[in-house]
């Protein structure tokens, strides 16, 4: 009763069985079977998904208790006769998955002498963890030439039940302590290990096993791979990355590293050059803002507010403008966070920027308390604050006022 029908046979895909079992898990509808060839989720391996007389198989499980394979089901199944259909694709998928992650631990083991601890089977990511801290790029080579060494062999993959004396002449990588028998899967004669999962019946089915990555992971070392479709699909998107680049710098796909290399060296280069030309900039138009100021008491000041500049210009504008003697810079830059920078030369050391910004700021945020904004009395910076051009504009040229009459 209950049979796993896909131990023995992981290729049908159509089959007739008998509901044994109504019932209904999470909140679901679910049935057992008198057999089936759904996999349930179990050693690394997804379940399988597929149809139950037309009603979508949303997840297959083992109910611990008995062991029984329930299906659980998106609509509820009458009883009697089924027809069950396995999602084909995605099963050839897990099958090529787990045969290959046999064959790549085997490999990991021989050439790295790195067992594998774990394996997860993911619909976007495989990986395997493999007991050992760090793993060379020569070493990963080896490993990934001979796994794909057993793919070529094509060597048979056979799944059985042995009896006690065959397991005990088997060089079974991994024994679990389970009670029953164990069904064991052997790789020609690569690789044997207790497994309940779907393999392909011969090792040349898994297709290329390609490693991805590896990344340092609980003292250990993770691996990511793929085999078969999503190897070659792997291929297919990284080619077409690798053309598009190509064709955008007008060279060798093998050429991008250099192109690349070369594009990095001319920006770094652009962005020193762009620097040097805007602290230019700053000098001749600081000169520009002070000519164009009309001397009043020996002092010049120049208050202005912007819109759309950088923010981090005002600072060092400010500091070219008061390097003159008896120079009072207020400047701000209007926006959701107006900025506004408040500067006097040294020759000016009875005034105080900092209360004659937060007066400003006072008057901008209706808070004459405010104690936004802070500096030393010669050079203070504040803002944060919502203020247009003109706002702003206003409580500059009202700070202009304040100081000239702190002049006279
Ligand atoms: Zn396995």
């Amino acid at each position: 009763m209950n049979a796993r029908r896909y131990y023995d046979d992981a290729y049908t895909t159509e089959f007739t069985a008998h509901v044994q079992e109504q019932l209904t898990h999470a909140g679901q509808p679910a049935v057992v079977l008198d057999a089936s060839y759904f996999y349930p989720a179990s050693g690394g391996q997804p379940a399988d998904r597929g149809m139950l007389n037309g009603v979508a198989v949303a997840d297959v499980i083992v109910r611990e208790a008995d062991g029984a394979v329930v299906h659980v089901l998106d609509a509820p199944l009458d009883a009697g006769p089924v027809t069950g259909v396995i999602d084909w694709p995605r099963r050839f998928d897990h099958m090529q998955h787990h045969t290959g992650q046999h064959i790549l631990t085997q490999a990991f083991i021989r050439a790295a002498d790195a067992p594998t601890v774990s394996f997860h089977l993911g619909v976007e990511i495989v990986t395997i963890d493999v007991d050992r801290a760090d793993i060379p790029p020569t070493l990963l080579d080896e490993v990934e030439t001979l796994a794909n060494a057993i793919v070529a062999q094509n060597a048979p993959v056979r799944a059985w039940f042995p009896t006690p004396a065959e397991l005990a002449d088997l060089p079974v990588r991994r024994v679990p302590d389970v009670n029953g028998k164990l069904r064991v899967v052997g790789i020609g004669t690569f690789d044997f290990t207790a497994c309940g999962g779907t393999h392909v019946a011969h090792s040349a089915e898994v297709g290329l096993i390609k490693v991805l990555r590896t990344e340092k992971y609980k003292g250990m070392t993770r691996v990511t791979f793929c085999c078969g479709d999503r190897a070659r699909h792997d291929y297919t998107t990284k080619h077409a990355i690798l053309a598009d680049l190509a064709a955008d710098l007008t060279t060798g796909y093998w050429e991008i590293g250099e192109a690349v290399a070369r594009l990095q060296a001319e920006n770094k280069a652009l962005r020193a050059d762009l620097k040097a030309a805007r602290q230019a900039l700053l000098v001749s138009e600081a000169a520009e803002l002070w000519d164009a100021a009309s001397p009043q008491h020996d002092a010049r000041i120049i208050a202005r507010a912007w819109v759309d500049r950088d923010a981090a210009e005002l600072r060092p504008l400010a500091s070219h403008l008061v390097a003159r003697a008896g120079t009072i810079a207020l400047l701000g830059l209007a926006g959701e966070k107006a900025q506004i920078v408040m500067a006097c030369a040294d020759d000016l050391m009875a005034l105080d920027m900092v209360s004659l910004l937060r007066a400003a700021i006072g008057t901008l945020t209706g808070d004459p308390d405010s104690r936004r904004g802070g500096g030393r009395p010669s050079f203070a910076q504040g803002g944060g604050i919502s203020a247009d051009q003109s706002a702003l504009q206003a409580v500059l040229d009202q700070a202009a006022r304040d100081v000239l009459s702190q002049l006279t």
